[in-house]
C-alpha cells in the first residue's frame, strides 16, 4: 500500500526505524508502517526462515500489487486532468485489494501457524 503521508509527516518503518519515502514500497501491519522489504524480513524470522508455501505465494501476491501501486503513482505524476484522475482511481483500487491481501495474510498465518504478523 502506499497511502500519502498527511502534509508535512514522516512515516518511520517500525522495523528498521528508518524513514519511508516516496517511490519505497511498504506495507502497514497492526504495528504500523514498515518498508517492504522489511517486512519480508520479518515475516521469515517470525517463520524461522520456512516460510510455508500459502504464506510466500500470498506475500508474492501483494509484492506484485505494492509495485504495480508505485508505478502508477510515478505515472500520476507525468500526466494530469481526466489520465491523472483515473490512475489515481485504479491505484486505489490496488491498495484496496493490497489491503485485503495483508489482512487475510495475517489471518492465515495466524490461525493456521499460530505466528503472527
Ligand atoms: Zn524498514
Amino acid at each position: 500500500m502506499s497511502i500519502k503521508p498527511a502534509q508535512g509527516r514522516t512515516w518511520k518503518c517500525y522495523f528498521c526505524g528508518s524513514e519511508i519515502v516516496e517511490g519505497q514500497r511498504f506495507t502497514f501491519t497492526s504495528r504500523g508502517p514498515i518498508h517492504w522489504g522489511c517486512f519480508r524480513v520479518e515475516v521469515a524470522n517470525a517463520f524461522n526462515n520456512r516460510i510455508p508455501e500459502d504464506i510466500e505465494v500470498l506475500l508474492e501476491l501483494v509484492d506484485y500489487l505494492n509495485e504495480g501501486i508505485v508505478k502508477i503513482k510515478e505515472g500520476e505524476y507525468r500526466v494530469n486532468g481526466d489520465l491523472q484522475q483515473s490512475l489515481i482511481n485504479r491505484r486505489k483500487m490496488l491498495e484496496a485489494e493490497a489491503a485485503k491481501l495483508m489482512k487475510e495474510l495475517s489471518t492465515l498465518a495466524q490461525s493456521k501457524y499460530n505466528v503472527a504478523i
